[in-house]
């Protein structure tokens, strides 16, 4: 088996000699703005003001880790960072960064136990899901549906392998619940674009919003939109915007009337 060449200095050498060796990968001719490797992953740790996390993780522009890239290639160990974490004492920031880390661990522990069973619904649905689409519609591939906020998403995880938690989220119900696509061809399309791309976490992430692992199908609708992504990237008001509703009537359109959501404030907001 030939042996690739590890002695090349800088991002640029290195992708022209990755491209002149697998000429089938598509050039994008932009480097993704994650470099790679365990040092870019310290220096991204170093960077990352824990102390804001608590009360911006859910905004798109927020501060979060972007560790993900680096966790999923193995650059950085999972406990290495939650041990970072905690040297940081007792916040509300810290506590909320540990149990997202817990989720990605929960994951895989569920996994290792079910193996490729993750890759069917692991629960019964919460709502019905028999007339879903077994591939994903042209526009949605393309990133052109017309609704800004999604074709930004789209664009985004294209052009540099990562979206913020909330935009995946949003992103896969509009998918699942809004256009009626499958969660397994949602989540094999995502995960093919991702550079964190993670299998247990991507698979069971679109399960757990599609609520076939969950109790109930995660919606948004415009006001969460506009509150966690700004208002820029809302609906087209020309075509109509199919997120301006209240949670009450987008479940009553998305899910018929048998479906009834349990009356609560988180409901269709982040977990
Ligand atoms: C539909 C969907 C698909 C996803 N696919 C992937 C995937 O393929 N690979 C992947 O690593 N994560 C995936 N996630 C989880 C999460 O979105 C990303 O881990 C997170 O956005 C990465 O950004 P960050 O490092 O800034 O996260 P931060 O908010 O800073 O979190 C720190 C770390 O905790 C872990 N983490 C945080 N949230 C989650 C979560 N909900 N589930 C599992 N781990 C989490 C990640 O390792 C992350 O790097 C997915 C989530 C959704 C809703």
């Amino acid at each position: 088996m030939k042996r690739l060449r590890t002695d090349l200095e800088g991002r640029e050498a290195i992708a022209d000699y990755l491209q002149a060796e697998f000429s089938f990968l598509e050039n994008t001719g932009v480097l993704a703005p994650h470099p790679g490797g365990r040092s870019a992953g310290l220096e991204r740790l170093e960077q990352f003001q824990l102390e804001k996390y608590g009360k911006q993780r859910n905004f798109l522009d927020g501060e979060v880790g972007r560790l993900s890239p680096y966790i999923s290639r193995g650059c950085i160990e999972l406990e290495e960072v939650r041990q970072w974490a905690l040297r940081h004492g007792k916040s509300n920031s810290v506590e909320k960064f540990v149990s997202e880390l817990a989720w990605r661990a929960f994951f895989h522990l569920v996994y290792e136990e079910e193996g490729d069973r993750i890759l069917k619904d692991m629960e019964k649905p919460k709502v019905s899901m028999r007339h879903h689409q077994t591939t994903l519609p042209e526009d949605i591939a393309s990133g052109e549906t017309g609704i800004p906020s999604m074709d930004t998403f789209i664009a985004m995880l294209k052009e540099t392998g990562y979206l913020h938690n909330h935009a995946r989220m949003y992103l896969a119900s509009y998918i699942v619940h809004f256009r009626r696509v499958s969660w397994r061809v949602g989540a094999d399309w995502m995960y093919g674009l991702l550079i964190d791309g993670d299998f247990a976490s991507n698979h069971l992430s679109w399960q757990w919003v599609a609520s076939t692992f969950s109790h109930k199908p995660y919606i948004f609708n415009r006001e969460n939109l506009e509150r966690y992504a700004g208002s820029v990237l809302s609906g087209d008001p020309r075509k109509g915007d199919p997120f301006n509703y209240s949670y009450e009537e987008l479940s009553e359109q998305l899910f018929g009337s048998e479906y009834q959501p349990e009356r609560s404030r988180t409901s269709g907001s982040y977990r």
